[in-house]
């Protein structure tokens, strides 16, 4: 009697466990962990991957299983990103089926119509003439549409995105929302996008021909740097290395990172090993792509929101054949599968946007770690101002240390001067967020001919409206946040997270005054304020609002050209831009970043200093700072003042060794919400009973989101905390145990190493 084989399966639905199904002896030799398998569930048919083969005897095998559809012969994932990928699941307590939904190539959908072998992985021949569908975003004002009606959250969550992108691909969109194209013609209807038919762009990040450069001859510093990553790489590759090996790289910004990073790819390549690059934001680092592909030719894959499914599944076949061994992309360039996988290099390692905030909600650098572990692999930080995460690791004897301590080409850095705005009055404009030193300094900068960049962390013309007859604030109906003024798209109020959206009130709803005051400045008013301060030089924007995809790219090579004087931005100005002309920068507003509420406010307001202060005097022309603040005191700011990032770290550490917050804690998140507001509360409490009956483990909670309500739902917080990360996650499995049974309506969401407190 011959055994029989069964097959669990991840599947792509919210639930923990695998599935298991009967295999029909036709898949026997196709039966691996890392295949994908075509099952029946519930009444549809489902891709999901085999996590595991088991024989069974013939008399269990007539247990009556459900048996798999197809196997499929390509794409699998390579084991040991499956295994990885396994793991991930399991730290986050993360369904496994979404797990490896991240690291799968895309498919057009997953349901059971595409499920037909040639059209769920199209060939990728003649991608690139085809005309493609393109969906864009129109104004109100253009559209003339009077009221916004409440929107679907699925319809305000498209429209988010592709407003944050200027416009994106309808298959693109696909890959987010599978109801995609009902939903935008939806929004195409009520006139807030427009879907067009567009030639299909070429890749911007290969349009231009970039010639070889050398490698210049390493500092001192770089050279200890490389020299003992290259060690490490010789290890891996012999086969020695039994486990991950993880270094800081922490240099002043201009210190040459990039370099080392180059040299350490260019040594895992000539050993056979296959390297993956995370950076922030792909579409805000094109000067590093030219730098990789100046440095190694075309032959690097990447990865970036601009690609058509099928780019990108092309993409993913020649990494998985081995035919590419570099890729270079933001936090889901993790999941690619590289061959031979030895080097991981995570950029701007302290960056917030390397946490994933939806679905499967990882940290990118933490899985980085956790994926060389498991490929004994080294992973490379860098940062000019670490995360204490990334730091404790150092003290820990978990990471290893290199300090890059001056600037490459040995330029000073800028000097960073504050401007005290309770004893500073207003410039010319009148408006004390241009003071008038700073008004002085840009007058000089502009006479030398020279490029400034003003950094302001609110978009929009003015954050809020209020009426000056009753001092009610327009807020939006659905979230409890006040509107934005936006000018430049057509007078709007705009909610920052809904994206609901009415024109601007011309009386006041509650007591019918007409007299409504715009407060406070965003970065569309410090443009129009500039340029008429100005008038002769030329002023551009870079935030969410001018878009993150091309139309940033775009912006970021005029002011390489020199063909802007002033750029004016949120935290997007302040990424490693290399633009040896700027030589003056500007923080508007120091405290802004400084006050939201969250035990990291005070490190990521310090790192956002930092760092656009290290945008300045990049060339050989000096630079300046000139820091805004009404706070002159406040460490961070003192400690920006001197680029004193070890000091800082130090007294940052103790206070959060005090407080016992990470990295001396583990926190778990939980976020409750429901549209009645008494139901939420209800299963918050009652979560929270079961939470602390677990031992060790300290439950605080539950509580009123900051946002209270956010797209008419209101909102919950347990957080627990522990020293023990297996306490910790006692308490969350049994939170999710007992979510299984609260109220239908109510959602509950874990977070396992919150970043976000909102
Ligand atoms: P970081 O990534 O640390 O901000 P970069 O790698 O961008 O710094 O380096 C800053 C500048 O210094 C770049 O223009 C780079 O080409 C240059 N540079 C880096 N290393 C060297 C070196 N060893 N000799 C000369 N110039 C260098
Ligand atoms: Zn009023
Ligand atoms: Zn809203």
């Amino acid at each position: 009697m011959s055994a029989a084989l069964l097959v669990l399966v991840a599947l792509p639905v919210p639930l923990f466990t695998a599935f298991s199904y009967d295999l029909p002896s036709a898949f026997a030799s196709l039966a691996q962990p890392g295949r994908l398998v075509v099952c029946p569930f519930r009444s549809k048919r489902l891709l999901g991957v085999i996590t595991e083969v088991r024989s069974v005897e013939a008399s269990d095998a007539a247990i009556r299983r459900k048996k798999v559809i197809r196997v499929l012969s390509e794409p699998s994932l390579p084991e040991d990103l499956f295994l990885f990928l396994r793991e991930l699941a399991g730290y986050y307590l993360a369904p496994i089926g979404e797990a490896m939904r991240l690291a799968l190539p895309p498919t057009e959908r997953w349901t059971e119509t595409l499920l037909e072998e040639p059209t769920l992985f199209p060939t990728t021949a003649g991608i690139a003439q085809r005309k493609i569908a393109f969906v864009v975003p129109c104004t109100v004002g253009a559209s003339g549409a009077s009221t916004v009606q409440a929107l679907t959250k699925v319809q305000a969550a498209l429209l988010a995105r592709v407003r944050g992108l200027g416009g994106a691909p309808l298959a693109a969109l696909t890959q987010t929302f599978s109801s995609a194209r009902t939903v935008a013609a939806r929004l195409a209807e009520l006139g807030l996008v427009q879907i067009e038919q567009r030639e299909k762009a070429a890749d911007p990040f290969f349009s231009e021909a970039v010639a070889k450069d050398t490698a210049p001859t390493l500092t001192q510093d770089q050279a200890h740097a490389v020299a003992r990553a290259t060690d490490i790489l010789t290890r891996v590759a012999s086969g020695e290395q039994r486990t991950g090996a993880t270094m800081l790289l922490r240099g002043v910004t201009g210190s040459g990172k990039t370099e080392v990073y180059l040299r350490a790819i260019a040594d895992a390549r000539a050993k056979g090993l296959g390297v993956i690059v995370l950076v922030p934001e792909i579409a805000l680092t094109p000067q590093l792509v030219q730098r990789f592909r100046a440095r190694f030719g075309d032959d690097v894959a990447v990865l970036h929101s601009a690609l058509t499914p099928k780019e990108r599944l092309l993409m993913w076949k020649r990494l998985r054949a081995g035919e590419l061994d570099v890729v270079i992309g933001a936090r889901s360039a993790l999941f690619a599968p590289v061959l031979r996988l030895g080097l991981l290099i995570v950029d701007e390692e302290h960056d917030p946007s390397f946490k994933q905030e939806e679905g499967v909600r990882y940290q990118a650098r933490d899985m980085a770690i956790l994926r060389a572990h498991r490929a004994s692999a080294l992973v490379l930080l860098g940062s000019a101002t670490p995360s204490l995460e990334a730091i404790h690791l150092t003290r820990e004897g978990k990471a290893e240390l290199c300090v890059l301590s001056t600037r490459a080409r040995a330029q000073a850095l800028p000097k960073v001067e504050l401007v005290d705005l309770r004893r500073t009055g207003a410039g010319p404009s009148g408006d004390k967020r241009i003071s008038l030193p700073l008004h002085r300094a840009i007058e000089q900068t502009l006479a030398k001919n020279e490029q400034a960049i003003l950094f302001l962390n609110r978009r929009g013309f003015a954050p809020s409206a209020r009426c000056e007859g009753c001092g009610v604030l327009a807020e939006c109906p659905y979230c409890a946040v006040s509107l934005t003024f936006h000018k430049r798209d057509g007078a709007v109020l705009r909610c920052h997270y809904c994206d609901y959206q009415m024109p601007m009130l011309t009386q006041c709803k509650a007591c019918a005054s007409t007299d409504i005051a715009l407060e406070g400045v965003g970065t569309e008013k410090l443009e129009e304020t500039l340029a008429q301060l100005f008038p002769a030089a030329k002023i551009a924007r870079l935030d969410r609002d001018v878009g993150s995809g091309k139309a940033a790219h775009r912006i970021l090579e005029r002011m390489q050209r020199r063909e802007i004087d002033i750029l004016v931005g949120t935290q997007m100005v302040a990424k490693g831009h290399d633009l040896p002309q700027v030589t003056l920068v500007g923080v508007i507003n120091a405290d802004a970043a400084l006050s939201i509420p969250d035990f990291r406010a005070s490190e990521r307001g310090f790192h956002l200093m930092v760092q656009v202060a290290g945008r300045a005097g990049r060339g050989d022309l000096g630079g300046r700072v000139l820091i805004q603040t009404y706070d002159t005191k406040h460490p961070a700011v003192v400690a920006a003042q001197t680029h004193d990032v070890l000091s800082f770290t130090e007294l940052e550490l103790r206070a959060r060794k005090e407080l016992g917050y990470p990295p001396f804690s583990r926190l778990a998140l939980v976020r409750i919400d429901a549209l009645d507001e008494s139901k939420a509360l209800a299963s918050a409490h009652r979560l929270a009973a079961v939470a602390r009956q677990t031992q060790g483990l300290e439950v605080m909670g539950p509580a009123p989101a900051p946002i209270v309500r956010l797209r008419n739902r209101f909102r919950f917080r347990i957080l627990l905390r522990s020293p023990s990360r297996t306490d910790l996650r006692k308490g969350a499995r049994a939170i999710l145990a007992a979510g299984l049974t609260i109220p239908s309506g109510v959602s509950v969401v874990v977070d396992i190493d919150p970043a976000s407190f909102l």
